[in-house]
């Protein structure tokens, strides 16, 4: 009989839930809300869908679980399938944004918090499921908060509940941390399932690299991190290594110097009784490839160390085992709602204690571990909040107002929101979509808004895309939009020889359009490899990321049928264009850009147009970064803080194709806008 056990099953049985099985089941059975908590790694998002497929819970409909995370929803269907053993794609699937690897068979479906609320929009029942399970809750990402709004506002009253479906729906909540008392009393205080943790305690200890000081320019990251693994590589017992660090590029540069170092380390000398040799570094950020992600989960072989360079990612959406050592660089890459400057900024902030505790807890899953801080006492004391705040609180509302809005929910500040966010966000985000014509003074999704919500694209960006496609060059603009949906094009090489060699090649690209504009360097790097015969070669001399640029295409694709579609409704708007041809692609991106307009005031310094007058850079990965005294008028994508306010993806404009759109920033008062939600 237990030849029949794959090693796999086995694997399974091991994980702490795997004992409440039963009652886990019974509990959903018995309740329509339920609320699931557990220590990272107790199994929760990889054994619960399986135990409710086992217990007959997919006969009528699917399992749906949410993920907040693309790279999670991916790797975790992978994992599952494996289990199951299943093609990828046939019982268990996985759909994020433009990548649905999802069938007729599918059963068990993994996706992001995003698809599950644009399939919301188009099925407000969720007809199509029987189990609904919102995952990873305790990280508190926008959509997740909505959607559990969404599911309390209409699956917890009882006439709305079953309208549109033959059989009530389950819902489970899953959260790693402890604030389930909260969650239950959100959704009628439904019961709290709490999986005992099985945890080995972790000796936390800080360093003395970074200090309240280092709070404005968090630049010696790399390095400091660098030095301590490698400590622990040659000072400490075996077991693997987990580094935390902000995002793609440091990460990259922490493995290019770990690699060079590891190599120069003399390992005859024996440290301990359980000698390790050699360093495994392996990378671990969201956009990297996924067959690269994989090998994170892989034993390192026998003697080897296995060392992971990661973002946030490692600390709860995915579980590495294995793990003894922890090193924190206290740090975050974060996208704020800055209120000052009246954007969205990336920025690196210090993470909150909590958080500190999550990545620290990483370590004493298997045995007792240790976690090295680089930051001092003094940093953790006066520079790290207690929690983190709920990505709602801190974003822009816009394009989740819009969708509330399209599902016919107008009120949308008494929207029983988890945690309020503050009022003026909604408002500001209100007045954006106004601005963007997607919704009339009354507060009223307009066609133009409708037709909006379609697109899983930033609204801006959706606006200027309607505006091309209604003026016929949609092919202008849907490769730029594409670009803009996938990260890293251009490679930025860590070496600085390389690096003075792929800047030449993206300058040259950049020159060939015979404009300065980052939006038509972007559509120029689109087309050219597109017609390439050898698209893979061409990206590989001109230094861009081919898998990238691949998926940049699918995307294209995907969004030409979304267009397609809605382009066949008989009041699709048209327009004609009576100024002057060469400037049509800009002056679409003016329709969708004019929010983020910036004039030149003195020497490289902008200030941006948007009422609030915040001093900004052009970043130096622009094409026209160095070119700034040529310049008067631009338009930028998106916006960065480090040391300063950086603007990235640039465009130069006139004055007079944003001179009559600019008033629209300040025509409305947005409390106007909510009047109709708040009689
Ligand atoms: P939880 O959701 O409670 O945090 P998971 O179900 O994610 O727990 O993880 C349970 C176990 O499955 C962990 O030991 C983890 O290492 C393993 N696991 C999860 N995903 C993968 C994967 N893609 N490859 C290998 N192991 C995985
Ligand atoms: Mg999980």
């Amino acid at each position: 009989k237990s030849a029949k056990w794959s090693p796999k099953e086995n694997e399974s049985k091991r994980l702490p839930i795997y004992q409440h099985k039963s009652k886990l089941i019974q509990a959903v059975k018995d309740s329509s809300f339920l609320v699931v908590t557990g220590e990272t790694g107790s199994g929760k998002t990889t054994q619960l869908p399986q135990y409710l497929r086992e217990a007959g819970f997919c006969k009528d409909g699917k399992i749906g679980i949410t993920q907040p995370r693309r790279v999670a929803a991916i790797t975790v269907a992978q994992r599952v399938a494996q289990e199951m053993q299943c093609t990828l794609g046939k019982e268990v699937g996985y759909q994020v944004r433009f990548d649905d690897c999802t069938s007729q068979d599918t059963v068990v479906k993994y996706m992001t918090d995003g698809c599950l609320l644009r399939e919301v929009l188009a099925d407000p029942a969720l007809s199509q499921y029987s189990v609904i399970i919102l995952d990873e809750v305790h990280e508190r990402s926008l959509n997740t908060d909505i959607l559990l709004g969404l599911i309390k506002k209409v699956f917890t009253n009882p006439a709305k509940a079953t309208k549109g479906r033959s059989f009530p729906l389950k819902v489970v909540v899953m959260s790693a941390t402890l604030e389930t008392d909260k969650l239950s009393a959100f959704l009628s205080n439904c019961p709290v399932f709490a999986i005992p943790g099985r945890t080995f305690p972790v000796t936390c200890t800080f360093g003395s690299a970074v200090g309240p000081k280092d709070l404005e320019n968090f630049t010696p990251s790399a390095l400091q991190v660098v030095k301590v693994a490698l400590d622990i590589h040659t000072s400490e017992m075996a077991g693997d290594i987990l580094v935390f660090l902000t995002g793609q590029s440091e990460i990259e540069h922490a493995c290019d110097m770990l690699f060079e170092k590891a190599e120069c380390i003399d390992y005859r000398y024996d440290v301990t009784d359980q000698s390790v040799d050699g360093l495994l570094i392996l990378p671990l950020y969201g956009s990297m490839p996924t067959d690269q992600q994989r090998q994170i989960f892989q034993p390192p072989p026998p003697g080897i160390r296995k060392c992971v360079v990661a973002t946030n990612i490692a600390a709860t959406s995915l579980t590495i085992d294995g793990i003894k050592y922890i090193v924190d660089s206290g740090f975050v890459k974060q996208l704020n709602h800055n209120s000052r400057v009246g954007m969205d900024i990336l920025e690196v902030v210090p993470i909150s204690k909590s958080e500190a505790q999550q990545r620290a807890g990483r370590a004493g899953r298997t045995s007792a571990g240790k976690c090295f801080r680089i930051y001092t006492k003094e940093f953790w004391e006066k520079c790290m909040p207690e929690y983190t705040i709920p990505e709602i609180q801190r974003t822009s509302l816009t394009a989740v107002i819009l969708t509330l809005k399209c599902l016919g929910i107008h009120d949308v500040i008494r929207f029983p929101y988890l945690d309020c966010p503050e009022e003026r966000f909604i408002l500001e985000a209100l007045k954006q979509l106004y601005q963007f014509d997607a919704i009339d003074r009354r507060g009223n999704v307009t066609k133009l808004g409708e037709l909006m919500v379609e697109f899983p694209l930033h609204p801006g960006l959706t606006r200027a895309l309607l505006k091309a496609a209604s003026l016929g060059c949609q092919d202008l603009l849907l490769p730029v939009a594409a670009m803009l949906s996938v990260e890293n094009i251009f490679i930025r090489p860590g070496h600085p020889d390389k690096q003075k060699e792929a800047d030449k090649k993206h300058r040259a690209l950049a020159a060939k359009t015979g404009s300065m504009n980052d939006f038509a360097t972007l559509l120029n790097v689109f087309q050219s490899c597109k017609s390439s015969d050898r698209p893979s070669a061409w990206c590989k001399e001109n230094w861009i990321h081919w898998r990238a640029l691949k998926s940049a295409f699918s995307v294209e694709t995907q969004l030409r049928d979304i267009l397609h579609r809605l382009q066949q409704k008989k009041d699709f708007p048209v327009e004609t264009f009576d100024g002057n041809k060469s400037e049509l692609f800009r002056r679409c991106l003016c329709t969708g850009y004019f929010t983020n307009v910036a004039r030149r005031s003195i020497g490289k310094v902008f200030c941006t147009m948007d009422g609030h007058g915040s001093m900004v850079h052009i970043h130096p990965s622009s094409s026209l970064f160095d070119q700034e005294a040529e310049l008067n008028w631009v338009i930028f994508h998106d916006v960065l803080a480090t040391s300063r306010v950086y603007i990235r993806t640039v465009c130069p404009i006139r004055y007079e194709w944003v001179k009559d759109l600019l008033p629209k920033l300040h025509e409305v008062d947005a409390y106007e806008l909510s009047s109709v939600a708040r009689e």
